[in-house]
C-alpha cells in the first residue's frame, strides 16, 4: 500500500521519535518519523497514530523526542506521522521521561511501558463532582419498579449498617464498579436518596495524637529535608509504632508548602482505611484513589483532575507512581509497607513501584519515604550500607499498644501428643480460639495456601501417584464450591486449567487422599468447630478465590471494624498494614509456607509474613494473643519474626547474602526462555549463556538451568541468570548483549531485572 506521504510528497518540517504501542523491541526506545506542517506543533507527549512495519499497519503510538535535524541512520524515504490523536490525554513529558528510565533499567518495551502509565482507554465519568455527599432517604417515598443497579446501591447503602452516614457519590460508585452516576440520580429523583451537606468532622474525629518522642524525631527529620531537592529515608518502625502518624504529619507539612503528595500501599485492601485517615486529618484537600478496584471512569476522570493540578493527595497501589502530578508541584512520595512483593509488576512492563517511586522523587527533586515494621533487604542495604537512604527508626509501640505474647507451637511435637485426627488447628490454638470467642474479641487465622487441599495422592501402597497439571510442573489444588460439598474442581494455579477431581486412582483405582490444607479448609474446619458461628457473616475467607470485587473488600473491612465478623480466615491478603482494634488472637496456622521455596528470598519473606501478622494483634488497649504454628520451631527466620527482631535477621540475612554474591550484595537479571521443545529450550538457553559470557565485563553469568518451576502451561522454561556488583555493570553487561544481538533468534525471552520471584 503506498502512503500518503507517497502520494502527496508532502514537505517534511521536522522528526520526531515515537514509540509504538506494540510488542516489538527498539532497544527501549522509540522509531523515527517524519512530521509535515499540519503536525508542526506535535510535542513530546502527545498521542499520534504512526505505520508500522511493511504493511503500515496504522499503530498508536507517542513522541518521546523532537529532532531538530534528520536522524542520521534515516532512511531517504522516512515514514510520516499519519495524525495526531485527540481524543486521548497525552502523558506529561515528566512521565515520557520517567518511562524512558523504566524502559531502559528493566530492559522493558517503551510503547506498552508508557500505555501502562495512563489509564484505562474511554471517556472520562461524566457528573461526578467529588464532594456530594449521599445518604439514604429518612423517609423514602416512592413506587415502581426499581432497575438492579439502583437495587445495588440501595442494598449497598442499607449493608453498610453501623457505618450508614452519609457517603461520597465517588464512594458509591467506586464500591460498585459504576460507569456513570445514572443511577444515583435517579434514586435521588424518586426520592431514595437524598442529597446532604458534607459531614463535618467533629473536632473528636479529627483529634491528632500528639506526637511521641521519637515520631516527632523521624518528623523533623524529613521534614528538613523537604525543600532541600532529592532525599531517599527508610523508617524502620516496628508493627504498631505509629508510622502512618509520621505520613500524616509529613503530608501536612509537604501540603502547607502548596506541593502534593503521592502515597503508595502494596494492596487495594489498605486503601479504604488509608483513605479514611487521610479523608479524616485534611477534610479540605482533594484526594484521588487510584487503583485497579476503582472503575475505569472513575480513574479518568482522577487522572484528568490530578493532571489539572487540581489534586492534593493521591493514594493508590503500584500503578499510582505513574498518578500525573506535576513535577514541580510533587514535595513528598511515601511508600508504605515498601518491602511488599506486591510492589513488583510481574508482567510487560516488569518494574518495581517502590523503586520506580524513588527514580521518580529523583526526576521531581523531591522526597520520598519508605516505610515498613519489616523492611526490604534492599532498602535496609541502602540505609545500612550503602547510605543511600536515611535511617529512622520507632523501635517501640505507640501510646497504648502493648506487644502481644507471642507463643510458637511445635506442630511435630504437638502432632506427637494429639492422637485425634489431622487437623489445621493444634491443640493450642484450639484452645485459644474458643477462648476468644468467649471473650467476645476477634480472631485472624493466616494460611497462606489457597483452596482445599493442596494436593491429591493415592493412598495406595506402592501405587506413588500424585495428581499433576497435564501442562505445567505443579500438583493441582482442590477447590470447593460451598462448604462441605463432596466434590470440587481442580486448579492449576499456575495455567489456570480446571479439572473434575476423579472418583479413584487413575493409576490403580485406589482411593484418593487429600492432603496438605488451604485457606477453604481451614474456614471449614473452624466452621465445624464453631457451628454456632454463622459463616458468611461472622466467619469469613479473605483470599484472592474469595475476594471478588473493591466492594467486597470493603464491605469486610466494615464488618471487621464494626465487629460484626468474628474470624477472619484468609491468606497473606491479611497480613498487610490491617489495624485492627478489636483483635484479640492471631494465629499463623503454618508459618513454614514460605520456607522451603527454591527462592533466596525464603527466608525474608517467612521473616515478613510471620512478624507483620503478628503485628496485626494488640492494637486495643487490651494487648493479645499470636501463636505460630510450626514445623520447624528453632528456624531463626521464625524465632527471630515471633520476638520481631528485625536487625538480627537483617544482619544475619544480609551477611549470608554477601557472603553468597546475591542481591542486594549484587544485582540479578534472569533471562528466562520459554519453548513447547524442551530440547530446543534447553539448546537456546546454552546458546543465550555462551554468548552472554562472550560479552565480557564486569559481571557473572551463571549457567543456564531449568528454572524452578520447569514448566508452564505447556512451555517449557529454561533461565540463565546474571549477576553485577552493581546497578552500573549489570545495566552495563545487558545494555551490550542487546546491542550484540544476543537475545535474538532464540524464540520467546524475558528480561527480569531485579527480580522479586524466581520462579
Ligand atoms: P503503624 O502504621 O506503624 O503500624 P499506626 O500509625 O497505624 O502504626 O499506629 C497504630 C495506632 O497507634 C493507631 O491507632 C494510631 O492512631 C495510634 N497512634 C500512633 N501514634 C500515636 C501517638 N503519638 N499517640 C497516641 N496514639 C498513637
Ligand atoms: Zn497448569
Ligand atoms: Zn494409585
Amino acid at each position: 500500500m503506498p502512503f500518503m506521504s507517497d502520494l502527496f510528497a508532502l514537505p517534511v518540517t521536522g522528526w520526531v521519535e515515537v514509540a509504538v504501542d506494540a510488542g516489538i523491541d527498539a532497544r527501549g526506545r522509540g522509531l523515527h518519523y517524519a512530521i509535515d506542517n499540519e503536525l508542526a506543533a506535535v510535542a513530546i507527549g502527545d498521542a499520534v497514530m504512526v505505520p508500522l512495519g511493511r504493511g503500515n499497519r496504522p499503530v498508536r503510538g507517542w513522541v518521546v523526542d523532537r529532532l531538530d535535524a534528520a536522524p542520521h541512520d534515516a532512511p531517504a524515504t522516512l515514514k510520516h506521522v499519519l495524525e495526531l490523536v485527540t481524543d486521548a490525554p497525552s502523558i506529561p513529558p515528566d512521565l515520557v521521561q520517567l518511562g524512558l528510565w523504566i524502559a531502559n533499567y528493566y530492559m522493558a518495551p517503551l510503547g506498552p511501558t508508557l500505555a501502562a502509565m495512563l489509564p484505562p482507554r474511554g471517556t472520562a465519568a461524566k457528573g461526578t463532582r467529588p464532594s456530594r455527599w449521599m445518604q439514604l432517604a429518612q423517609s423514602p417515598d416512592s413506587t415502581g419498579r426499581i432497575g438492579k443497579t439502583q437495587q445495588r446501591i440501595l442494598v449497598w447503602l442499607r449493608e453498610r449498617g453501623a457505618n450508614g452516614g452519609p457517603v461520597e457519590r465517588s464512594a458509591i460508585m467506586t464500591a460498585l464498579n459504576l460507569t456513570d452516576a445514572t443511577a444515583i440520580d435517579r434514586l435521588q429523583s424518586r426520592g431514595l436518596l437524598e442529597e446532604v451537606p458534607a459531614p463535618r468532622l467533629s473536632p473528636e474525629a479529627d483529634s491528632v495524637p500528639e506526637l511521641t518522642r521519637n515520631q516527632r524525631c523521624v518528623v523533623d527529620a524529613v521534614c528538613a529535608d523537604l525543600n532541600s531537592g532529592f532525599a531517599a529515608h527508610l523508617l524502620h518502625g516496628v508493627t504498631g509504632a505509629g508510622k502512618t502518624e509520621v505520613y500524616l504529619h509529613l503530608a501536612r507539612a509537604a501540603l502547607d508548602k502548596g506541593d502534593a503528595v503521592l502515597v503508595l500501599v502494596p494492596e487495594i485492601l489498605l486503601t479504604p482505611q488509608l483513605a479514611a485517615r487521610l479523608k479524616q486529618r485534611f477534610p479540605n484537600r482533594r484526594i484521588e484513589i487510584l487503583h485497579s478496584g476503582v472503575s475505569p471512569a472513575r480513574r479518568r476522570t482522577a487522572w484528568k483532575a490530578i493532571r489539572s493540578g487540581d489534586v492534593d493527595i493521591v493514594l493508590g497501589a503500584r500503578s499510582a507512581v505513574f498518578a500525573p502530578i506535576a513535577h514541580e508541584r510533587l514535595g513528598l512520595i511515601i511508600v508504605d509497607e515498601e518491602h511488599d512483593a506486591s510492589f513488583r509488576q510481574d508482567n510487560t512492563p516488569r518494574y518495581h513501584g517502590r523503586d520506580v517511586a524513588v527514580r521518580r522523587a529523583q526526576m521531581a527533586h523531591c522526597s520520598v519515604l519508605l516505610g515498613s515494621a519489616t523492611p526490604s533487604m534492599e532498602s535496609w542495604w541502602n540505609a545500612t550500607v550503602t547510605g543511600r537512604y536515611a535511617l529512622h527508626r520507632l523501635p517501640e509501640r505507640a501510646p497504648g499498644l502493648s506487644r502481644p505474647t507471642v507463643r510458637l507451637v511445635d506442630r511435630m511435637e504437638e502432632r506427637a501428643r494429639d492422637k485425634g485426627p489431622a487437623t489445621s488447628l493444634g491443640p493450642t490454638l484450639r484452645a485459644a480460639l474458643a477462648r476468644t470467642l468467649v471473650e467476645g474479641r476477634q480472631t485472624l487465622l493466616l494460611l497462606n495456601r489457597r483452596g482445599w487441599a493442596t494436593y491429591i495422592a493415592c493412598q495406595s501402597k506402592g501405587c506413588g501417584w500424585v495428581m499433576r497439571c497435564d501442562h505445567c510442573d505443579a500438583s493441582l489444588v482442590l477447590h470447593r464450591k460451598r462448604a462441605l460439598d463432596a466434590g470440587g474442581v481442580l486448579h492449576c494455579h499456575h495455567c489456570m486449567s480446571q479439572l473434575r477431581m476423579p472418583q479413584g486412582c487413575p493409576s490403580c483405582n485406589g482411593r484418593l487422599a487429600r492432603l496438605g490444607e488451604g485457606s477453604q479448609r481451614l474456614e471449614d474446619e473452624i466452621a465445624q468447630l464453631h457451628p454456632d458461628l454463622e459463616a458468611g457473616r461472622q466467619l469469613v475467607r479473605l483470599d484472592v478465590d474469595s475476594r471478588g470485587s473493591a466492594a467486597r473488600v470493603q464491605q469486610v473491612m466494615d464488618d471487621l471494624h464494626a465487629g460484626t465478623i468474628r474470624v477472619l480466615v484468609g491468606t497473606q491478603m491479611i497480613a498487610k498494614g490491617l489495624d485492627l482494634p478489636g483483635v484479640g488472637l492471631v494465629g499463623v496456622v503454618d508459618a513454614d509456607t514460605a520456607l522451603h521455596i527454591p527462592d533466596f528470598r525464603a527466608a525474608e519473606r517467612t521473616f515478613q509474613l510471620v512478624a507483620q501478622v503478628a503485628g496485626r494483634c494488640g492494637r486495643g488497649s487490651q494487648g493479645g494473643t499470636v501463636i505460630i504454628q510450626t514445623c520447624a520451631s528453632d528456624d531463626p527466620a521464625i524465632t527471630l519474626a515471633a520476638r520481631e527482631d528485625f536487625n538480627t535477621f537483617a544482619a544475619n540475612e544480609l551477611a549470608h547474602r554477601k557472603a553468597a554474591g546475591l542481591p542486594p550484595a549484587a544485582r540479578l537479571a534472569r533471562c528466562i526462555l520459554e519453548h513447547v521443545d524442551l530440547q530446543t529450550v534447553r539448546t537456546d538457553a546454552q546458546r543465550l549463556e555462551q554468548r552472554l559470557r562472550a560479552v565480557g565485563g564486569q559481571w557473572l553469568v551463571n549457567p543456564a538451568t531449568p528454572c524452578p518451576l520447569a514448566r508452564i502451561a505447556g512451555r517449557h522454561r529454561w533461565h540463565v541468570e546474571v549477576l553485577g556488583t552493581d546497578a552500573a555493570s549489570l545495566h552495563q553487561g545487558l545494555a551490550t548483549a542487546r546491542t550484540q544481538a544476543c537475545f535474538e533468534g532464540l524464540g520467546s525471552v524475558t528480561i527480569d531485572v531485579d527480580p522479586m520471584q524466581v520462579s
